[in-house]
């Protein structure tokens, strides 16, 4: 059984996107077309933000990537005046890298803190007791698939006067409505809704920081050959978003088979292997269990032809790429990533390969 196969997860809908591609490729119009221009609008709505006939969505933006998401948002900040270089904002220690690299990568300066033990999430007391003078955002990942509990960090953000960026890339459908000041989404394949390449998108119901976005995406241009930013080149193309259009349909779904899945696995009661919580909404884009012998699970569990695997096995201040931070330690982040173990957590799973998976987590 491998941990994901993305052959299987696009297999429902192999016709539709096929038609879907080949509507694109006879249309002669490969970027900035109607597919980009729906999905967009399709995005908007599923994300909670009015959705506005045919016209361009002023609450969503679609890009390249999911860093481009975030890089894309903190820049528009910096040239609305809202951010600057050298200011602080606050990210969990524990996330994927793309998280942190794009606040360094504009400029700012991310300040890492510890998680909740219980959900592994940005702990909103780290938060508080993170704030500076220097500090302007708060940048929380809701990794895994869990929602960060947004209303207690939405609460810090008013009182001390913080922009709110969240990470979606992995918490697609997790929320009918967002609360952050804006949202980064990532539909790399392997995502909860994925495309069959790169793409991404910024949301938010803020229209100034969306239409900066779009035009920071597109060389800065405000108008053909207009330029008022030193813009960058970031745009999902008609090909991605045709696909994403045929996928979206079902992503309440999957969502929903992934929740059944997790709620068979939290059945498991095996004292050498610690369930996640879910205290907060969860779309299970990774199923973490915590184990003491990882290595002995991952193994036993490879042996018995069941794939995991670890997100994610070097935390953000141990990689050589952040040296600056090597001496500082992060106890909770490091235990999550010694003991975190991923199992197979997706739609294209059957009945009969999650009940093996809880049979032999079960006789560990
Ligand atoms: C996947 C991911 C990203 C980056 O998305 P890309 O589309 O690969 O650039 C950012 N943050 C998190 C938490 C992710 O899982």
């Amino acid at each position: 059984m491998e941990y994901l196969n993305l052959h299987n997860i696009n297999a429902p809908y192999e016709k539709d996107i096929k038609n879907a591609l080949l509507q694109v490729v006879d249309s002669g119009w490969y970027l900035f077309g109607k597919q980009v221009l729906l999905f967009e609008q399709e995005w908007a709505g599923y994300c909670g933000y009015p959705a506005e006939g045919s016209a361009q969505s002023p609450f969503c933006v679609a890009c390249a990537n999911g860093l481009d998401a975030l890089r894309l948002t903190l820049r528009a900040w910096i040239e609305l005046g809202l951010l600057a270089h050298g200011d602080e904002v606050i990210v969990p220690a524990n996330t994927y890298i793309a998280s942190i690299l794009a606040v360094s990568d504009s400029g700012l300066v991310p300040v890492p803190v510890e998680p909740d033990e219980q959900t592994y999430l940005i702990a909103p007391a780290n938060i508080e007791n993170a704030i500076t003078s220097r500090t302007r955002a708060i940048l929380p990942v809701h990794l895994y698939g869990q929602l960060c509990d947004m209303e207690r960090i939405m609460q810090i953000a008013r009182q001390h006067q913080l922009l709110v960026l969240e990470d979606c890339a992995q918490c697609h459908g997790v929320s009918k409505r967002y609360l952050g000041d804006a949202q980064a989404w990532s539909f790399y394949p392997g995502k909860n809704l994925g495309a069959l390449g790169d793409a991404g998108a910024v949301t938010s119901k803020n229209k100034d920081l969306v239409e900066t976005v779009r035009r920071i995406a597109f060389y800065g241009s405000s108008a053909k050959y207009v330029h008022q930013y030193k813009g960058v080149n970031s745009r999902m193309d008609e090909m991605q978003a045709a696909v994403l259009h045929v996928k979206l349909k079902d992503l309440d779904r999957c969502n929903q088979r992934r929740i059944e899945i997790a709620s068979l696995y939290q059945k498991v009661h095996n004292q050498k292997i610690q369930m996640p919580s879910a205290k907060f909404p969860h779309v299970y884009h990774i199923f973490p269990v915590l184990a003491d012998d990882r290595h002995h699970l991952q193994t036993y569990l490879e042996n018995l032809g069941i794939r995991t695997q670890i997100h994610y096995p070097i935390p953000p201040h141990l990689q050589v790429a952040y040296s600056e931070w090597k001496e500082r330690s992060f106890p909770l982040t490091e235990m999550i990533a010694q003991k975190e173990l991923s199992l197979p957590c997706h739609q294209a799973m059957t009945d009969e390969e999650v009940h093996r998976v809880i049979d032999v987590l079960q006789k560990y």
